[in-house]
């Protein structure tokens, strides 16, 4: 660990999510680094209840985010983490939780953002009326109440969100009140996505983390920058009956965050006479 470049450097940590509960452990095992926090006001990047809307990618919103803290604190090393909720890529049907994960380091102009996708996600509302406690029941067991908290807004009109619920008491007299704030009389209750109050939210996070750190313990072959890793990959993986390369990948492609270093390995196997451009035109 003596050799990591972050070995005793103490990184910023842009949240008020309690994100280092994620990061910390983490980047003082694989890598040395210490971790404070930066009180800054992420919300002003996006919020999830829309009070805020998000300029730009995760990807991006994740490095400006990580900035801010720099910037606060003065930090020349600093750690974001950035969430999007919505459709699975490969598997539109399934809700799915993408976390990504930023270091800057302004002493090397180094940039490394990690990602890591999961189903496993509470991410989801119901539209419901202010007596129907079937539906807010029904609802809050699928969330994983009370463990996960939940949000509560009407569903029409300025109304802000009350967050952070986690007292079934509380969830009910919320749904009340924001149904009759709403002009058609129904309120939106929705799972709570902070960080801090979304335990398997906190998990996706740590699992991208968990990359960031391995990569940035990774040195390139070419010329010793940290942050050597996996940036892509390419298709061409040859059809099981005939060899004819398919769209599917056969190459993973290892790249340097500083150089032009590329290394590639084959993922190895066959792809499905089905995907072949040959035997199934
Ligand atoms: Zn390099
Ligand atoms: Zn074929």
């Amino acid at each position: 660990m003596e050799a990591s470049p972050f070995h005793g450097v103490v990184a910023c940590l842009a949240t008020m999510h309690g994100k280092q509960w994620a990061l910390r452990p983490l980047l003082r095992r694989r890598l040395g680094m210490s971790v404070r926090v930066a009180p800054v006001d992420t919300d002003a990047l996006g919020t999830f209840t829309g009070e805020v809307r998000r300029i730009g990618s995760a990807r991006e919103t994740v490095v400006r985010k990580a900035r801010l803290g720099m910037a606060a604190t003065g930090s020349v090393v600093g750690l974001a983490s950035e969430g999007a909720f919505g459709p699975h890529p490969a598997a539109s049907w399934t809700p799915a939780d993408v976390e990504y994960v930023a270091l800057v380091d302004d002493r090397s102009g180094l940039t490394l953002v990690e990602s890591a996708l999961s189903v496993e996600t509470n991410h989801g509302q119901v539209v419901t009326e202010g007596r129907d406690r079937g539906a807010v029941l029904a609802f809050l067991r699928r969330a994983g109440f009370p463990h996960h908290a939940v949000v509560v807004r009407p569903a029409t009109g300025p109304g802000q969100p009350v967050k952070g619920l986690r007292r079934l008491a509380d969830v009910l007299v919320a749904v009340r009140r924001a149904a009759l704030d709403s002009a058609d009389g129904t309120a939106v209750l929705g799972a709570d996505l902070r960080a801090h109050v979304n335990p398997t939210r906190m998990r996706v996070i740590a699992a991208a983390a968990d990359r960031l750190a391995r990569r940035l313990a990774t040195p390139c072959p070419a010329c010793a920058a940290p942050g050597f890793g996996l940036v892509g990959t390419e298709p061409g993986l040859p059809c099981r009956d005939c060899g004819t390369p398919t769209a599917h990948d056969a190459l993973l492609v290892a790249g340097c965050g500083r150089c032009a270093y590329r290394s590639r390995r084959p993922v190895g196997g066959a792809a499905d006479p089905g995907a072949c451009p040959v035997c199934n035109p």
